[in-house]
């Protein structure tokens, strides 16, 4: 007798009814061949065969599941997007080639010409990017107001406004939407609310839990976290991620097997990660706050953040990602990060390693000096996606970026 599943399964999620996000990251969505293996397998193949021709005509026809092609279905990729699903809290994930990719299909199967969106002026550049040059190009006409601005969100929405779409912590500045509101507002609008939740992932935020109908994500920062990989996902109800599900099978921005198994590995290491590289942050920053070269640090996990009390009543904790002003301008800001020696100067975030990043003139430099602004992108702004190194040390690397501040002859 056994109570154990062998052979050729999806594990029922069923036995996993009622646990923790930490426990789902590690073993939701697994699938075990006859071999029995422990660790995930990965199915490298782009098509699938068939036992007869009446079985090939059963599957194209849709009367019996299963596999066709990996531009459709892959069961690597079945299994990431049945973890992500779990931890969200969702019915439904489908898996993408990239961030970008995931925030694309959600636009393409859920709006049309005529519509309208409302959006976050703080967001990803190329999601800006994507809504102004591209999807406008479609006809679909975007608004971009404040995160925070209650009143701006609610002034923007207009008869045809159809979807909201917002990233809290905002980047670089980590400023906080409250989602209840939002939620609330797209409800009352009959438009979608749509959230970008890279920055804290399921393990530190459910944003379904709060009213949000849809989940996006870029894998590429800490669903992966080794930066090995670039993939998205969209999260949320069945009839709605079957709508981008269609969108992905005919237009073809799939996430590959290879890096779906990579995402599965990195999300049984992401509750863990989370909590080092929260830990690190604040650490960091409180201690930022003390150094004599430094004019402001913002980070929703220090207590004279404006929206502490709504992040910590959001999120389980306060995320990897903190920016701070330095006294002065681009000159010290560049002066700074070229005097750490081991954190990396490099845009991306959400990597095990520490990444320093002046936004700018990279992340955001694309921004008009008028959107610069109104986004709060100072010259003298610096932003740190903070990893899992020793605290002390990336407090030493730091310390040799104050040094050669004081030092420009160095
Ligand atoms: C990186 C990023 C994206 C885009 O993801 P890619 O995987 O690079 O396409 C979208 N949103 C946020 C918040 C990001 O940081």
């Amino acid at each position: 007798m056994t109570h154990r599943r062998e052979e050729n399964v999806w594990i029922p999620e069923s036995d996993l009814d009622g646990m923790t996000v930490d426990t789902l990251a590690v073993r939701a969505g697994q699938i075990r061949t006859g071999q029995l293996e422990h660790s995930d397998p990965i199915f490298p193949t782009s098509s699938f065969v068939y036992g007869s021709a009446a079985q090939a005509a059963a599957r194209f026809g849709g009367e019996e599941p299963g596999n066709i092609y990996s531009r459709f279905t892959n069961p690597t990729v079945q299994a990431f997007e049945g973890r992500i699903a779990a931890m969200e809290g969702a019915e439904r994930a489908v898996a993408t080639a990239s961030g970008m990719a995931a925030i694309l299909s959600t636009c393409m199967a859920l709006l049309k010409a005529g519509d309208h969106v409302v959006c976050s002026r703080g967001v990803f550049g190329t999601t800006n990017v994507l809504f102004q040059k591209y999807m406008a190009k479609f006809g679909v006409e975007t608004t971009f107001v404040s995160l925070t601005d209650m009143d701006a969100w609610a002034s923007a929405v207009r008869p045809e406004t159809r979807m909201l779409f917002i990233e809290t912590p905002s980047n670089p500045l980590c400023e906080v939407a409250d989602m209840e509101k939002l939620a609330a507002l797209a409800k009352a609008s009959d438009a979608l609310f749509v959230v970008d939740n890279c920055f804290c992932t399921p393990v530190l935020q459910r944003p379904l839990d709060f009213g949000a109908d849809i989940v996006v994500h870029s894998a590429t920062k800490y669903l992966d976290g080794q930066g090995r990989c670039v993939g998205g996902v969209v999260v949320g109800p069945d009839k709605l991620v079957d709508e981008v599900y269609g969108f992905l099978r005919s237009a073809g921005p799939t996430m590959s097997p290879f890096n779906a198994w990579v995402f599965l590995k990195g999300l049984e290491t992401l509750p863990i990660r989370m909590r080092a590289h929260c830990d690190n942050a604040l650490e960091l920053a409180l201690w930022l706050e003390q150094q004599e070269a430094v004019e402001q640090v913002f980070y929703a996990g220090l207590e004279s953040h404006p929206q502490h009390a709504l992040a910590a009543r959001q999120q389980k904790g306060f995320g990897g990602v903190l920016s701070f002003r330095l006294k002065g301008g681009r000159e010290e800001a560049w002066r700074f990060v070229d005097g750490t020696r081991m954190i990396s100067i490099t845009a991306n975030l959400g990597d095990v390693k520490t990444t320093i990043t002046h936004p700018a003139t990279t992340t955001h430099g694309r921004l008009s000096p008028e959107d610069k602004a109104a986004a709060g992108i100072t010259e003298n702004l610096i932003r740190l996606s903070v990893g899992i190194e020793a605290v002390e040390d990336l407090k030493t690397d730091l310390s040799r970026g104050f040094h050669a501040l004081q030092n420009p002859s160095n």
